[in-house]
């Protein structure tokens, strides 16, 4: 491709160069080369959480809400809240989450979407809670890859200054 476009092979100097001149060639291991670019893009979304806002109400007030069947015989625990249950369709009701867990498995993502581009490379985890049947998907900071594991205890800290977004809470490992 052009020489007049510098050539980056981390996604960091990527971002580095767009930062520096808006444009870059990230080329990938295999040789692969993409134009990158970087132009203004702003819009204002205005968006209803309905049921859903006591999750995102709870993530500022430092809880983590899951939800649990109402029905008696089933009473099952979704660490990801659901309004109907997945095992008898029943309503489900909202409880408190732990705010510690378990890694039951995790991904490093070295590419990120534009909100997660100031922290790639960052760690997706699927937490799992004592007494609840289904998984939370969170971000783990503070550890990289080599340090984690199936099993890992790990802790919730909330954004001090939330913003009512998904991004509000994430989990560290338990110290
Ligand atoms: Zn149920």
């Amino acid at each position: 491709m052009s020489a007049q476009v510098p050539v980056k092979t981390h996604f960091r100097e990527v971002q580095e160069e767009l930062d520096r001149s808006g444009r870059a060639i990230f080329r990938d291991k295999d040789g692969n080369e993409s134009l990158v670019i970087r132009f203004p893009y702003s819009i204002q979304y205005i968006h209803s959480y309905a049921e859903d806002s006591p999750f995102f109400l709870g993530l500022a007030d430092g809880k983590l809400k899951g939800s649990r069947c109402t029905k008696k015989g089933c009473r099952f625990a979704y660490a990801t809240p659901r309004g109907h249950c997945m095992v008898c369709g029943s309503a489900t009701e909202w409880v408190d989450l732990p705010l510690s867990g378990k890694v039951h498995s995790w991904t490093t993502c070295h590419f990120g979407s534009e909100a997660f581009l100031k922290e790639t490379p960052y760690n997706l985890a699927m937490v799992e809670f004592e007494g609840f049947g289904s998984l939370l998907l969170v971000r783990l900071k503070d550890a990289i890859e080599p340090e984690l594991y199936v099993g890992m205890p790990v802790e919730a800290r909330f954004n001090p200054d939330p913003k009512y977004l998904v991004t509000d809470v994430w989990f560290v490992p338990k110290r």
